[in-house]
């Protein structure tokens, strides 16, 4: 793969609305995706293997739980920081984001959050530091859109319950040493539930033969008469609206990551075009490949100022879901669409693996459809602008 030359677009000076210590966090996360991410993520995608070396430089950089408070081993940082840094690691690999993502959003994040105070002090501090890694299993072979419909379930056996079911597509799965598990109780309500690698009758199988997010690894949960203790429940929020409330932190640190896909092809597809010369002259100089680049920072900067004001009502605790399903939703459309439109840009050389572009693309495929699909996240404005479901 080419050396990393990367020179981030900031078309409307939005560095000047950062305050130091974001752009802090955000310069050491950007020169260690350059330094641990850059040089070999090809190869891992290509040979479609999680890099697990480079778990101590993603908890170094504050990506295991950047907002989650300090006492607990997070960064305790705001939400734009927290967004930088899902921008500058998805610039590298939206599978290595994903990774991070999952981490933080919904494994730290419901512990934080519905976990009571022995939880919290049991897994957060590991987790942020990468000793411990953690999956969430919501989606099920036949509930993807639907996961309220979710067959998994548990009963109350006494001392502790028994977990059965399946879940399908968890990102992290082959290697977590925990899982946050979403499950129906004997009434049907649905409550999140900690569980260990080696509890007998938990398996994660790996998914193989992807064409996306290859240097992610991603599996399936299964649970044979799993005996979880009764203290790994998390006890604080149960409902459909427990997991969502983990989804939304992690699909406003998708509208940010997304962005850092999007730079990184715009700036590589830039940087070819005004070396690459045909008829006599670079390719940059023709109204055309003008016409994509001109397209693709307009769009850029567009979703930065979005992911930026939706960062300053999270962190007046404003940003409702609707609000975070149009950036994940507007941000991911406009990666995927740049990344198509860089990828011809560099003609023949945008398939192969010396630029990263063909990988993001890739990538972004899976983006668009996990933690709500495109069309569920239109469906989600709509019904938000007009009152009405059409989910059915
Ligand atoms: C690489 C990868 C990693 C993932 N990681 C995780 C993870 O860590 N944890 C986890 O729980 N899940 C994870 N997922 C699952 C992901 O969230 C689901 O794939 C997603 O929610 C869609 O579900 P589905 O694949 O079953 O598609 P379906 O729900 O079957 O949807 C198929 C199509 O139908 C459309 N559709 C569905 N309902 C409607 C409707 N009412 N109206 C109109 N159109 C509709 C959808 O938009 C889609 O185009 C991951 C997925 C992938 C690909």
């Amino acid at each position: 793969m080419k050396p990393d030359l990367f020179e981030a677009p900031d078309y409307y000076f939005l560095d000047d609305l950062l305050s130091e210590e974001h752009k802090l966090v955000r310069d050491a996360a950007r020169s260690w995706v350059k330094r641990s991410v850059s040089p070999i993520i090809e190869e891992y995608a290509q040979k479609a293997e999680f890099p697990d070396q480079i778990l101590d430089g993603l908890a170094e950089i504050g990506a295991f739980g950047p907002y989650i408070p300090e006492e607990y081993g997070g960064a305790g940082l705001d939400q734009i920081s927290y967004g930088l840094i899902m921008q500058e690691i998805e610039r590298g690999d939206s599978g290595v984001r994903s990774t991070a993502s999952v981490q933080s959003s919904l494994v730290m994040y419901p512990i934080y959050a519905y976990g009571n105070e022995a939880q919290r002090k049991k897994y957060l501090p590991k987790l942020a530091s990468g000793e411990l890694m953690g999956c969430f299993g919501l989606t099920e072979p036949d509930h993807g859109s639907n996961p309220g419909g979710m067959v998994s379930n548990f009963k109350d056996a006494g001392d502790h319950f028994v977990l059965n079911g399946a879940k399908l597509w968890i990102s992290n799965a082959p290697f977590a040493d925990i899982a946050i598990v979403w499950a129906k109780d004997e009434s049907g309500r649905i409550h999140g539930l900690i569980v260990e690698r080696g509890m007998e009758g938990f398996t994660t199988p790996e998914t193989h033969n992807k064409w996306s997010l290859r240097a992610s690894a991603t599996g399936e949960l299964i649970f044979d008469n799993v005996k979880v203790p009764k203290e790994n429940l998390l006890e604080g929020k149960s409902g459909l609206g427990a997991p969502l409330g983990c989804l939304d932190s992690a699909r406003y640190g998708i509208a940010w990551g997304a962005i850092g896909a999007a730079m990184d092809c715009y700036d590589t597809a830039l940087r070819y075009a005004k070396e690459r010369v045909q008829f006599d002259k670079p390719i940059a100089g023709t109204q055309l490949q003008q016409k994509k680049l001109a397209e693709m920072i307009t769009e850029i900067t567009k979703a930065q100022l979005m992911a930026f004001r939706l960062g300053q009502l999270r962190n007046e605790g404003r940003a409702t879901t609707a609000q975070i399903s149009m950036a994940k939703r507007n941000n991911v459309d406009m990666a995927l669409n740049i990344a198509r439109e860089a990828r011809q840009v560099l003609g023949g050389m945008g398939i192969t693996g010396e630029y990263s572009i063909m990988r993001h693309m890739m990538n972004l495929e899976s983006v668009i459809t996990y933690e709500g699909t495109h069309d569920i996240h239109l469906l989600i404005t709509g019904a938000d602008i007009t009152g009405i479901s059409a989910f059915k």
